[in-house]
């Protein structure tokens, strides 16, 4: 190997590979160093149950935000399936069971629903204008994702002033409780604010608004689509294409230090060959701005680590369910399926997480990825079988710090009760044996997150979602500025989900940490 390099990249996941791939295509010379034996951070596929195939996408499991540009630049050999159905909301009400269906795109039978379910047409038109609004704002905003930053001045006169008044300068909660009545419908809405983010719908850091915006703008339309393969399949298209470039990648090399100066950078690390030190012009950080900090020898800050608040559950199934609804399960479970997520649910749930318990009734979502792409289970899986995943929220690490085994199966039995209350086979009766007879049940709480790829305090989104643009008059003076991946060091910039405009398994970060490299050359 060289003792030197244009480029080294602190970290392999997509986004680390993703700028592996575009630099080492446009000439230089860059190293990936990922202190795990494989790359793809929380981007990848695992056979998660022993005696059986099935690889799953262990951590991510969808996207929306990868740019087509991205795709296209790269020559990504990667299939995105859409999903005919966009969510189903089961629902209890008076002792009967019904449910709020949504298709994509929408039809007569998601008019239907609504109508159904809230008793008049009032609740479908506020749905149709709102997400109109919010269409408008993201066909101004995707595409500025993979230039320069905007500012917010330039993109607020592109769209109109109410939505962008209810979706960037005030709680988004405010906006839900005007425009809704419905609480199911109004809980729909509010998830997408809460995915990996603990707040609440009023906070006025307005951290929720900016969570809800990312999960709504991916290339332009929102759309969450399931990679074909697994999520597994995103990194290794990542992978191949940095290498085929002459990018080095090596796996198993935790780095320990970067020793930044003028014009360069000395980055150390341990693999099982001992300690090695290799210089480089620019070193691209993959990992949490928070880790990155201690990495340059800032002593760890606990008062400024992140938070993560999931839980994760990967289910393999027999069969899928029934459900109480009557509901076609391949229909149900084909979207986002969303449970305990009506409006005041998650106020509870958020409060009771705030106070220090466990909520006790964990909203979450579930979905199956089989039923798009069957190819992850494996050639020998019997008839019938299908993966669930569920990704819970309003669960902090800190509700899991006293004893983490107990509460993380608290907090999957509350899950499963979740789904319970919808099914008329319960979950743990469908769900499949490993080789050894034990549930092929897998759960993740923010600990494992943060053991496991080493995203601090499991914040999925390496800390706080910053918003898609710079405030007027801010000075975006370099090429890092200008791309919004700077640190307080020439020589270092970011490259992960905690740049800006970053979070999420988008490539963004990468793209842009490599655009403003090739911009000072
Ligand atoms: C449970 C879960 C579910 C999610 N679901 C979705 C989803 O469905 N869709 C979506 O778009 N996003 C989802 N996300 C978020 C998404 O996975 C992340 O935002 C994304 O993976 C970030 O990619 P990254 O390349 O920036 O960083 P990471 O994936 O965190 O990769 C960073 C890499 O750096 C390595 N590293 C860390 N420290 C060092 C060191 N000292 N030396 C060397 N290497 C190091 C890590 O091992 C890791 O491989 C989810 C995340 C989680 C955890």
């Amino acid at each position: 190997m060289r003792s030197h390099y244009d480029v080294v990249v602190v970290g392999g996941g997509h986004n680390g590979l993703t700028a592996a791939a575009y630099l080492a295509r446009a000439g230089l010379q860059v190293l990936v160093l990922e202190r795990l034996d494989h790359v793809g951070g929380a981007a990848v596929s695992a056979q998660a149950f022993p005696g059986r195939a099935t690889r799953l996408s262990r951590y991510s499991y969808l996207v929306s935000l990868l740019p087509d540009r991205i795709l296209a630049d790269l020559g990504l050999d990667l299939r995105l399936e859409s999903r005919s159905i966009a969510s189903y909301t089961p629902v209890s009400r008076a002792g009967r069971a019904s449910g709020l269906l949504v298709e994509r795109p929408e039809g007569p039978a998601t008019a239907a629903s609504f109508r159904a379910l809230t008793g008049g047409e009032e609740e479908y038109d506020a749905w149709r204008a709102f997400y109109a609004g919010v269409a408008a704002v993201a066909e101004v905003v995707a595409p500025t994702l993979t230039e320069p930053l905007p500012t917010d001045r330039s993109l607020r006169d592109r769209v109109p002033a109410d939505i962008w008044n209810d979706l960037v300068e005030r709680p988004i909660g405010e906006a839900i409780e005007r425009r809704f009545t419905d609480p199911t419908v109004r809980g729909v809405v509010a998830t997408d604010a809460l995915i990996g983010t603990f707040a609440s719908l009023h906070d006025p850091s307005l951290v929720q608004n900016r969570c809800f915006l990312y999960h709504l703008i991916g290339n332009g339309t929102g759309e969450w689509r399931v990679p074909v393969g697994g999520m597994g399949s995103v990194t290794d298209a990542l992978a191949r294409a940095a290498v085929d470039a002459g990018a080095e990648l090596f796996t198993g090399a935790g780095v320990r230090q970067i020793r930044a100066a003028d014009g360069g950078a000395e980055i150390t690390w341990d693999d099982p060959y001992g300690a090695h030190t290799v210089g480089a012009s620019v070193v691209l950080a993959n990992v949490a701005p928070w880790v990155l900090r201690i990495l340059l020898g800032e002593p760890e800050d606990p008062a400024t680590k992140p938070v993560g608040a999931q839980l994760k559950v990967n289910f393999l199934l027999d069969r899928l369910p029934r459900l109480r609804s009557e509901v076609d399960p391949r229909v149900a479970f084909a979207g986002t399926l969303h449970l305990s997520e009506d409006y005041p649910d998650l106020d509870r749930a958020y409060a009771e997480a705030a106070s220090g318990s466990m909520p006790s009734r964990l909203p979450g979502e579930v979905y199956c990825h089989t039923l798009t792409d069957p190819s992850i289970l494996g050639a020998e899986a019997p008839e019938g079988s299908h993966t669930l995943t569920y990704f819970g929220l309003h669960t902090p690490a800190s509700l899991f710090d006293a004893d983490p085994a107990a509460a993380k199966a608290q907090a999957v039995a509350r899950a499963m009760a979740s789904l319970d209350e919808h099914l008329l086979d319960p979950i743990a009766s469908v769900v499949a044996r490993d080789g050894d007879g034990r549930p092929c049940i897998e759960a993740k709480i923010p600990q494992d997150i943060e053991a496991e790829v080493a995203m601090p305090g499991g914040h999925i989104f390496h800390g706080h979602l910053e918003w898609p643009w710079a405030p007027y008059r801010t000075r975006l003076e370099t090429p890092a500025q200008r791309w919004g991946v700077q640190t307080h060091l020439d020589s270092v910039l970011l490259c992960g989900s905690g740049a800006r405009r970053g979070g999420a398994v988008s490539g963004i970060g990468g793209h842009n940490a490599a655009q403003a490299v090739l911009d000072t050359r």
